[in-house]
């Protein structure tokens, strides 16, 4: 994992945080660490892939559904009114 995350303008992320929400500004819990470089069959026993905290970023749940499927994969089933009410999705 990369020790510390700095936006452009210099910004560090706090410990915990998902990084690529706060590279856009939002702060929201991690709770995944995603390979940067997808684990294949081919890189499983490379350890500059699998361990290497270059290689490693904390996302939360719906930043890492976008890292792999790009949004097109992940269809949330529950979205929230206003007052925090759940609303199914068709
Ligand atoms: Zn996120
Ligand atoms: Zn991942």
């Amino acid at each position: 994992m990369r020790s510390t995350v700095r936006t452009l303008d210099g910004r560090i992320c706090p410990p915990g945080m998902c990084e690529r929400c706060f590279e856009r500004g939002k702060l929201v819990p991690a709770e995944i660490v995603h390979h940067i470089t997808h684990i294949t069959p081919e890189n499983i026993n490379d350890p500059s892939v699998t361990l290497s905290f270059g290689n490693l970023m904390r996302v939360c749940r719906d930043c890492h559904a976008d890292l792999h499927y790009g949004g097109s994969g992940y269809t949330p089933r529950v979205s929230f009114d206003e007052n925090g009410r759940v609303i199914p999705l068709a």
